[in-house]
Order: C-alpha cells, then sequence, then structure tokens
C-alpha cells in the first residue's frame, strides 16, 4: 500500500473501543513513527486544569465530541510540528467529516496526503463489554480489560502506574459515544472509501492477531 514503512501516514479509525489506542502504541514502536492520540491530548488538558481543558471536559464527561473549532487545532498543531517527509499514526481524529477535510486541506499544503486509513472493525456487544471493563493508566495510558470474573486490574502491566476507570467509561456515557460515533463518525468511512486508502481490519481477537492483520492491511506483515 505504501512504499516505505518508516514514513507511513496513518489514521487508526474505529469506535470507542476498537483497540486503536492498544493497537497505537504497538503500530508506533513497529513503524517508528509518533503516535497523535487526540483523547490524550484532551485529557492532559483535563489533568492540568487548563482553559482548554475545563470547556473539553464538560464534552468528554457526557461522551460528547469537543467542537471541531478546537479539536482541529490541537491536533493539527501537533501533526503540523512534524517535519514534512515524517510520518505519523492519528489515534481518534477525525472523527467528523469537518476535521477530516481539514486535515486533508493541511496535508495537501504538505509534501503528500495519507497512506491509509485502518477501520478496527468491532461489534456493538463486544464494544460495550470492554469499554465497562476498562481500566486506564494514570502514567501511560495504556488501557486494561478486568479479569474473566471482571475483577478490576491493580497496577498497569506496561509501567506499573496506578489504574483508574475513566469518568466517560461508565455506562451512561458508553451509550452516547456509540451514539455519536454512528452519527458523526461512521459517515467518515465513505469519505476514505472514496479515496481508496480504506482497510476494513477485523478487530475481534487476540491484541497480537489483530495486530497481525493491521500489519498485513499495511504491507509490512512479519512475512
Ligand atoms: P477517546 O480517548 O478517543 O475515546 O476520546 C475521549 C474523548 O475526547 C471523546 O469522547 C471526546 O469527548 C474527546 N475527543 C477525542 N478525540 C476527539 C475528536 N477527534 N473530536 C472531538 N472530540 C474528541
Amino acid at each position: 500500500m505504501a512504499e516505505s514503512n518508516l514514513s507511513l501516514r496513518l489514521v487508526l479509525f474505529g469506535p470507542p473501543g476498537a483497540g486503536k489506542g492498544t493497537q497505537g502504541q504497538l503500530l508506533k514502536d513497529q513503524l517508528s513513527i509518533p503516535q497523535i492520540t487526540s483523547g490524550d491530548l484532551f485529557r492532559f488538558h483535563l489533568r492540568n486544569e487548563t482553559e482548554l481543558g475545563k470547556r473539553a471536559g464538560e464534552f468528554m464527561r457526557q461522551g460528547l465530541l469537543v467542537p471541531d473549532e478546537v479539536t482541529i487545532d490541537i491536533v493539527m498543531d501537533k501533526v503540523l510540528e512534524l517535519a514534512p517527509e515524517e510520518g505519523f499514526l492519528l489515534d481518534g481524529f477525525p472523527r467528523t467529516l469537518n476535521q477530516a477535510e481539514a486535515l486533508d486541506a493541511a496535508l495537501s499544503e504538505r509534501s503528500r496526503g495519507l497512506d491509509s486509513v485502518v477501520f478496527i472493525n468491532v461489534p456493538d456487544d463486544e464494544l460495550i463489554r470492554r469499554l465497562s471493563g476498562r481500566y486506564t493508566c494514570r502514567e501511560c495510558q495504556a488501557p486494561h480489560g478486568a479479569s474473566e470474573e471482571g475483577e478490576a486490574p491493580k497496577k498497569c502491566s506496561s509501567c506499573g502506574g496506578e489504574l483508574y476507570q475513566r469518568e466517560d467509561d461508565r455506562a451512561e456515557a458508553i451509550a452516547k459515544r456509540l451514539e455519536v460515533y454512528k452519527e458523526e463518525t461512521l459517515p467518515l468511512l465513505g469519505f476514505y472509501e472514496q479515496r481508496r486508502i480504506l482497510a476494513d481490519v477485523p478487530g475481534l481477537g487476540s491484541v497480537e492477531e489483530v495486530n497481525g492483520r493491521v500489519l498485513e492491511a499495511l504491507g509490512a506483515g512479519r512475512g
């Protein structure tokens, strides 16, 4: 799909709970590209109680999207900080048609556009199960699932940090996030399909299985 693994420009696309964050953490090392995660950018501002964090927090707690006029600037600033030839992995952005068009416009002023949009495809019942049993590391943001018996994990398996349940991973906000995803984000599939850069990857199975499928879809399989 792309000529070089080193400078791929990717979007990880999919509903909340599809595994974008988990796959993104693996891919950024496997492909040596920086990961830009819109939700983490907002959570950083929320923790630091910046004006932006206070504004975004109101939307996030309810499972709503932060308005485009805030989101586009904060994410595009990060993308445009990179050298023009550098690759990147966008996780959680774009989520609206406006955001996708803003990304297209900014990239078309640079050397080239996106190489691939990887859609991690997971059915709703599995998303609800995963999100309601998800614990996030306060330090490195890595997501963790509850045990088969529904017990919360104690510490982050990557860095030993403290785990917590995100406010928007509680039942009401989960339902809202899925509804917002279907209304505002899902239509982007058509947008990227038309550009012939959409890779549809089944997101059920182990982290390693999904990772193998993603690499294969990118033409960067492990042989
Ligand atoms: P996430 O960690 O990707 O589930 O994002 C957490 C929350 O941050 C979302 O529910 C939104 O409120 C906000 N957010 C993250 N990315 C975006 C985006 N591209 N557009 C609007 N809001 C976003």
